[in-house]
């Protein structure tokens, strides 16, 4: 890992005692009958269904209207984030079906999270009240597939593949297809990242205020899967 890296994470997230602890943590929060609490699976709910309708071509485009604009004009109420990939082809409010000002997104190659990502996640879930966080992995991600090659990363490029070589290392010795893998443990990973992350977001999930959930996209079919 780069300095630079090590310097955006804020923390050594190589560190296996520590991944250890995001997967088991992390592991409970994929499980959405594990969410005890009703409105926060009602929100992962809405983003399933609407993910449904979008697999299926039957979107209903909901709240991008004239009407929804002067709606949002005072301020915002998302009731989710989503933290996932710049990928152009994982737009999350078309994938789960949703319109202006329902989702807050923050979207960085290869779903990487770090202290401006926390930051964005801290103010979406302390100033606006959002209580279910997504972490939406995507089949065929490049940046993840640029980590698992390896070699030598250009400019700033390398300060993403760095915090996705974790992910790398846990996939590697699993049976089935490496990258795929690897894009889902990233997702988990980043899940765990923000789960687990101080001062503000693990207390959070920690008194079921907040949940994290992992999830992975296919290009292929479009539809979402809880990890
Ligand atoms: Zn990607």
């Amino acid at each position: 890992m780069t300095q630079s890296a090590k310097d955006n994470a804020g923390f050594n997230i190589a560190e296996q005692e520590k991944m250890n602890y995001y997967k088991q943590n992390i592991k409970m929060k994929g499980d959405p009958a594990m969410i005890s609490d009703s409105a926060i699976n009602q929100t992962l709910q809405t983003l399933i269904e609407g993910n449904k309708r979008f697999a299926a071509m039957k979107a209903t485009h909901p709240n991008q209207g004239k009407e929804r604009r002067d709606e949002v004009k005072g301020g915002q109420k998302p009731f989710a984030v989503i933290v996932g990939c710049s990928d152009s082809r994982i737009p999350p409010e078309i994938l789960f079906d949703q319109g202006i000002g329902d989702l807050f997104v923050v979207r960085l190659a290869g779903n990487v999270v770090h202290d401006t990502a926390l930051g964005s996640v801290e103010y979406a879930v302390d100033h606006l009240g959002v209580r279910l966080v997504v972490v939406l992995g995507h089949s065929k991600c490049g940046a993840v597939t640029a980590a698992a090659k390896g070699g030598e990363a250009h400019a700033h490029i390398g300060s993403i593949t760095d915090m996705i070589q974790p992910a790398i290392a846990h996939a590697k010795g699993k049976s089935g297809d490496l990258i795929d893998n690897a894009i889902r443990e990233n997702a988990r990973l980043a899940a765990g990242i923000i789960a687990s992350s101080g001062p503000m977001l693990g207390k959070m999930v920690h008194e079921g205020k907040i949940a994290v959930v992992p999830a992975y996209y296919d290009i292929d079919t479009g539809m979402v899967e809880l990890l």
